[in-house]
């Protein structure tokens, strides 16, 4: 170990940044983050740095004298023997000092950080690649949620409350490892700070400060890993049982935690009431044995995804849940199958419905799906096909006009199929689509030759 990482408070302090040209100003705005009066000596100074509150501007060039009171030093111009003359004198006078890309002529250097205020990572590779360090930090950017600020705020405020009331340090290590990882961190992340505490009086007054139970209703997009969201993954990696139906793909139910239970509740066609009702039970009860559930769902929950009834179930026996969005079949699949939704020449409008059969028929609306410059998109409809184009027609749509159906989008599976009204039930008697397959009706659909080659799977 080359450097003793430290974190230098800085607040209300005298700080010098000697250079005001881009690269001072961004040192200068760091420095201002953390708290700190700046003094800028240079010639010429960013108008932008000058405004900023807490900035004295010197415009004059570097004298020894604008060391006078400061607390760490800041060299920034692109004039190394200035540079120089102020590391020797900062260091003269034992102020940490640092030069901006010369770790030679530095008594501290700054590394990359990723700011989650009050909680703060910081990146150094000890100046042998300032790049790489970036990348590292890039990475786990996307690992640390941005709300994970608020969590550290939360942590901070009951620190004092938890210290008196669990005395035992390993106690309150493990009491704060179950907060922080459990169902009031999970309020806090989304926002709900007032259930939050209310829970973290609830693990307080608990002989054994936890409480556990809760269901994760996350969707999962249409197919393809790529599509999660970053909070499907952080939650797939927490969740004890995962509790998923056929529409999720197998590479995402491997991406779930390892050592979770799987527990598949996959649904045929014909047979939703009574499953669903079953499936409700399931996470009820799972989630009253302490279990963080995860309710992985095809698509995006609240699209066609029953996500309302779970959550109904949910809520009147009082268990803690969260919705996570995802990528809908509709916006993920047409994508990949170079078919642009809206489209100012041929589609102002995008409609989703499902095809689903009930007593064999379709009950849609015909007359609004029938609309000129309207994108129709079918989820469920397969095996309704003829009669969806057939009633398309019957009510004032072309025959010509263009349709898709997709089979297993975002998948290494995906095929389309694209005909007209009159022409794609043929062809789908033909070639069978597998399913899930969505179906796709409008102008936009002609767009796809254009453009789907642009994409991989197309
Ligand atoms: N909640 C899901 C939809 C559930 S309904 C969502 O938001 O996507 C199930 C229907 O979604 C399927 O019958 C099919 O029409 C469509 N679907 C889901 N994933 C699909 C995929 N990868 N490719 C094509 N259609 C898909």
């Amino acid at each position: 170990m080359d450097y003793f990482p430290v974190f230098h408070k800085i607040k209300g302090k005298q700080c010098l940044v000697v250079g005001g040209g881009s690269v001072g100003s961004r040192k200068a705005g760091v420095l201002l983050d953390a708290g700190a009066k700046v003094r800028v000596v240079a010639p010429e100074i960013d108008d932008e740095l000058k405004a900023q509150p807490n900035v004295e501007s010197v415009l004059t060039r570097f004298d020894a004298k604008y060391l006078d009171g400061v607390s760490l030093v800041i060299a920034a111009t692109n004039d190394r023997a200035v540079n120089k003359q102020v590391s020797e004198l900062a260091q003269a006078r034992n102020i940490p000092v640092n030069v901006v890309d010369d770790p030679e002529l530095c008594s501290f250097i700054m590394p990359a950080i990723l700011d989650r205020s009050p909680l703060m990572v910081a990146f150094s590779s000890g100046g042998a690649s300032p790049v790489l360090t970036r990348m590292m930090r890039g990475k786990m950017e996307t690992i640390i949620p941005q709300n994970y600020s608020r969590l550290a705020a939360f942590a901070e405020r009951f620190r004092e409350l938890v210290k008196t009331k669990v005395t035992n340090p390993a106690k309150r290590r493990i009491f704060w490892e179950n907060a922080l990882d459990g169902v009031v961190a999970e309020k806090v992340l989304t926002g709900d700070e007032s259930s939050a505490e209310a829970m973290l009086q609830q693990m307080l007054a608990n002989e054994d400060n936890i409480v556990r139970g809760e269901v994760y209703l996350v969707g999962a997009g249409p197919g393809d890993p790529d599509l999660l969201t970053f909070r499907a993954l952080r939650l797939m990696q927490k969740a004890d049982v995962v509790v998923y139906d056929n529409l999720v793909s197998k590479p995402i139910v491997e991406m779930t935690r390892r050592d979770a239970e799987r527990i598949f509740v996959g649904k045929k066609r014909n047979d939703h009431t009574l499953q669903q009702e079953e499936i409700n039970q399931l996470l009820v009860r799972l989630a009253k044995e302490g279990k963080r559930v995860l309710r992985l769902k095809g698509g995006d929950p609240f699209i066609f995804g029953r996500g309302g009834e779970e959550i109904e179930t949910l809520a009147a026996e009082g268990i803690p849940f969260q919705v996570v969005p995802g990528i809908t079949a509709a916006s993920g699949v047409a994508s990949y199958a170079g078919i642009p939704l809206t489209h100012r020449d041929y589609a102002q409008s995008c409609v989703f419905v499902t095809g689903h059969l009930k007593d064999g028929t379709m009950n849609l609306d015909w007359e609004q799906l029938a609309r000129p410059k309207q994108t129709v998109v079918v989820y469920m409809g397969l095996h309704g096909l003829d009669t969806l184009c057939s009633k398309l027609v019957e009510y004032g749509l072309p025959s010509t006009t263009p349709i898709a159906i997709v089979q297993q989008g975002t998948t290494q599976n995906q095929r389309v199929f694209t005909g007209t009204l009159a022409t794609l039930p043929g062809i789908a008697e033909r070639e069978k689509p597998q399913a899930p397959t969505l179906i796709i009706v409008g102008g936009v659909v002609s767009l796809r030759e254009k453009l789907a080659w642009f994409h991989p799977q197309g």
